[in-house]
């Protein structure tokens, strides 16, 4: 089978790691992939979101499966483009992408569904928004509706922030995205992330992570794109998992099929638990960057048959091989990040790490130079490691991270310790 996977970052380094451990996987191109992708299979120039360029490409080269790795080619319809050409392909239609591209078009598919989440006002007006806001007060969260690469919520813990922030979205700091907003109930709670796969009918969860958004250890300082992440997450027991799917997943894939838009691919639900409630927090409709790292390292090879029944609408047959393991990923980020960073250090050390079913560096922002390995990007490793406890997965991730010679980055050093 020729596979084609769509993107660049540790989460496509991860996707095509599990690939290639397939033996039904003849060729692997990624696209435009980045230095460590590069060691272990093709990459190509593409741009991802042009729904033709991809389906051409796809044709010139005999390519039997696309996998789309981040969400705007889902959002641009990249996934229907290859549908319409009888390309199999894994990930949503552009209708579908919405649980992720539109906050007010999932809360409205969360009440037909009766799914719990926080409650919700949303508006295209300043002064009603406002309104709404003096009336429930503060802690409250204001979101710019569309596409906002992580910066478009706002959790604002007194008033003054939340009525700052409604003025910044409609004025127009997050240009399009905000033209509508939507405020919300604060939730407690601690946070986790439930990952299924969905064949447009049935469901099939492929396993749970948590993350670490914030710069700093003891989670403190900037937002992030995420420093490091674990899996299975302790908080999401079998229990509250059940829960999970039976009150919010699988009533919502019930809604989007009876509304005509069938929900084909891996959908990441973002959940808030308290006392064994779990209530959605968001939807992605693609893998989380850098959960997929835990959760392929955890998989392996039959991730690819996994996301081939969801393609080909066979997930009622198909079952996950669980081990009791353990997987953590530990993000190395430049200097700097998420503030202002420099590019083109040299990363030493790589080449002696192992590369096995234990142990692997996923590239992020990476770009080779002849031998050289030069960091290009704010997270740039993803040093994983899995074992039969978390202990064991992060002492094994830790000791590569102190392998790696590079003045020039950073790591947390606490990530896990919510579950640890
Ligand atoms: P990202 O891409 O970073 O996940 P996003 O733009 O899709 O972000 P959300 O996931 O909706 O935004 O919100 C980002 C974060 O804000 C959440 O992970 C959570 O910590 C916090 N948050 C969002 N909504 C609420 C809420 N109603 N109550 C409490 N915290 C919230």
């Amino acid at each position: 089978m020729n596979i084609l996977i769509l993107g660049s970052g540790g989460r496509e380094h991860a996707l095509a790691w599990a690939v290639m451990q397939n033996p039904k996987c003849d060729r692997l191109i990624v696209a435009p992939g980045n230095a460590g992708i590069a060691k272990i299979a093709d990459c190509a120039s593409l741009n991802a979101e042009d729904g033709g360029a991809v389906v051409t490409f796809a044709e010139e080269n005999a390519i039997d499966f696309v996998i789309v790795g981040p969400e705007a080619p889902l959002a641009a319809g990249v996934a229907d483009r290859l549908r319409d050409a009888g390309i199999l392909v894994f990930g949503p239609s552009e209708a579908a992408a919405r649980l992720e591209a539109s906050k007010s078009f999932t809360k409205e598919i969360c009440d037909a569904a009766d799914a719990p989440t926080a409650g919700y006002g949303h508006f295209t007006d300043a002064e009603a928004a406002k309104a709404h806001v003096r009336a429930s007060g503060a802690p409250i969260v204001v979101k710019a509706d569309g596409l906002a690469a992580g910066k478009g919520v706002i959790v604002a813990m007194d008033e003054q922030t939340a009525l700052d922030a409604i003025d910044d979205m409609f004025g127009g700091a997050f240009g399009g995205a905000g033209a509508e907003v939507v405020i919300e109930e604060f939730m407690e709670g601690e946070e986790a992330s439930l990952f299924v796969l969905c064949d447009g009918e049935e469901i099939l969860s492929i396993g749970t992570a948590q993350d670490h958004k914030r710069v700093g250890e003891g989670d403190t300082g900037l937002n992030t794109g995420g420093m490091g992440a674990y899996s299975p997450a302790p908080i999401l027991s079998a229990e509250v998992e059940a829960r999970a799917m039976e009150e919010i997943v699988k009533p919502t894939m019930r809604v989007m099929a009876e509304r005509g838009m069938p929900y084909q691919g891996v959908l990441y639900a973002g959940l808030m638990i308290k006392d064994g409630q779990p209530r959605l927090v968001e939807y992605n409709v693609r893998f989380g960057d850098p959960e997929c790292q835990v959760l392929m390292m955890r998989l392996g090879a039959q991730a690819l048959d996994l996301m081939q029944a969801a393609a080909e609408g066979r997930l009622a047959d198909a079952r996950v091989n669980w081990a009791e393991d353990h997987a953590i990923t530990v993000v190395m980020a430049a200097n700097g990040y998420p503030g202002d960073y420099q590019k083109g250090s040299e990363i030493k050390g790589l080449a002696a790490l192992p590369e096995d079913s234990m142990n692997m560096v996923f590239h992020a922002g990476t770009k080779a130079e002849g031998d050289k390995i030069l960091a290009n990007g704010g997270r740039v490793l993803n040093v994983t490691a899995r074992g039969d406890s978390l202990t064991e997965a992060r002492d094994r991730a830790y000791a590569m991270v102190d392998q790696i010679d590079w003045p020039e980055g950073f790591v947390r050093r606490d990530i896990g310790w919510r579950a640890l």
